[in-house]
């Protein structure tokens, strides 16, 4: 037994699973987990020693590369102030003034340890301001693992709410209205009938969570207007796509002011950070202001939160995105060509710093598109790429991650990987 091996069956004897969050253990594609013992730049190294270019860059915080000096830095500097306080710091103020600076829509924000904890509080206030309980999410669109949110969607065009976890009861999620995604009808179909009872909407704006799924320039316009009409409040969840998608955001990109706005992954460049925030009257129906409660021993940690800065500060310098979305282009650009002369049915899309690879013949805009593509190719194209050194997530229902520290040549490098890999596939 090699050593991630040997590692996955002690972590086996005492974790559940061997895995602190269900998708590393590698369910989908099989094999072993490769357990990793650092990361630097663009690469990752696992505990047999071997070193991988990686596309995972921690689920998508890793922006700026990993143990980017800068950040390691700050980290060390704020760690050497202390670890927790459980009081307010002045670094916590410029944190919300920052981020406020680069989201207009976000004019009150609080910080939180992660992201999951960022749309439960959301969707808490969301109800709270409104008076109303119920919401609506879309098939495919992934929101932490709070109860009310674990919900997928059954069959059907308009789902109330089955838990897709255990341990949920259906009484927690009869208030989850499941739609699919891009689908301007279903939408319509709902408000028509529940409107008035809606507090919000929550959606991924770019989905990260079924692959990359894009929306339909019409499925933005519309779902800004019917949450406008209905009174309900409008969660743009940017945990994955805010400061990777653009630096603003989908939102940015959209030009969309959310009612309210989650962040996480990114702004606490590799440590527990996350956040949300928005319009003002909104957010002072919060404690110690308003009457919904949401607090955190460890909220706006300051070792976080200087890693977070740090990596604000950096992500901000002239030049970052036009780099990042460039080397993302280049990619995805690389392995359509390998993938077409293979003769390999396989499309590509990215936006920004973030990327999907499908295997099927056109870009998924739906999770039904999408669980209709070629799993069995993928788990092929995963290990081999693996063998080959390149890292992605291991599951097709994943996005990629590009970052800075990522350059043309180590691209060049793995198109070339994806090319034999692809060849290998064809026959
Ligand atoms: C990752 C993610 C979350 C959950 O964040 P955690 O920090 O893992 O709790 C929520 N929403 C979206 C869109 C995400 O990508």
């Amino acid at each position: 037994m090699n050593r991630n091996e040997q590692l996955f069956r002690r972590a086996q004897q005492i974790i559940p699973g061997g895995v602190n969050s269900p998708v590393r253990a590698f369910g989908s594609v099989g094999g072993v987990p490769r357990f990793i013992k650092k990361a630097e730049g663009a690469f990752v190294w696992d505990e047999n020693g071997r070193r991988y270019i990686d596309y995972v860059g921690s689920w998508g915080p890793a922006v700026v590369g990993h143990a980017h000096p800068e950040v390691v830095e700050a980290v060390r500097e704020a760690a050497l102030g202390g670890l927790s306080f459980g009081a307010p710091t002045e670094a916590e103020i410029v944190m919300a003034e920052v981020i406020a600076e680069i989201l207009p829509s976000v004019e009150r924000l609080r910080l939180v340890s992660s992201g999951t904890e960022a749309t439960m509080s959301a969707i808490r206030l969301a109800r709270g301001y409104t008076g109303r309980d119920k919401i609506v999410k879309f098939e495919g669109c992934y929101h932490g693992h709070s109860d009310s949110l674990l919900v997928k969607a059954g069959s059907g065009l308009l789902t109330f709410g089955n838990p897709s976890s255990a341990g949920v009861p259906s009484d927690f999620t009869q208030h989850t209205l499941v739609l699919p995604y891009n689908d301007t009808a279903a939408l319509e179909a709902c408000f028509a009938e529940y409107g008035a009872q809606i507090a919000c909407v929550i959606w991924e704006p770019v989905a990260g969570n079924m692959n990359l799924v894009k929306p339909s320039a019409e499925f933005v316009r519309l779902l800004r207007g019917i949450t406008e009409q209905n009174g309900a409040v409008l969660i743009y969840d940017e945990v994955m796509t805010g400061f990777r998608a653009a630096l603003g955001g989908v939102q940015s990109l959209h030009g969309i002011r959310p009612d309210l706005t989650t962040m996480g992954k990114v702004i606490g460049g590799g440590m527990p950070l996350a956040a949300f925030g928005g319009k003002r009257e909104i957010m002072e129906c919060i404690s110690p202001l308003g009457g919904v409660y949401q607090a955190g021993t460890l909220s706006g940690n300051p070792v976080a939160v200087a890693a977070g800065l740090k990596t604000l500060e950096i992500i901000r310098r002239a030049g970052f995105y036009e780099n990042l979305s460039a080397r993302t282009e280049q990619l995805v650009k690389g392995f359509k060509e390998a993938a077409g002369q293979a003769g390999v049915v396989f499309n590509a899309d990215c936006v920004g710093g973030m990327f999907g690879l499908y295997f099927a013949a056109e870009i998924p805009q739906s999770y039904a598109d999408m669980a209709a593509s070629d799993t069995e190719a993928f788990k092929r194209f995963f290990h081999g790429m693996l063998d080959e050194g390149v890292a992605f997530g291991p599951s097709a229902f994943e996005a990629c991650f590009m970052s800075a520290a990522h350059t043309p040549e180590l691209i060049d490098e793995t198109v070339a990987h994806a090319r034999t890999v692809f060849n290998r596939m064809a026959v």
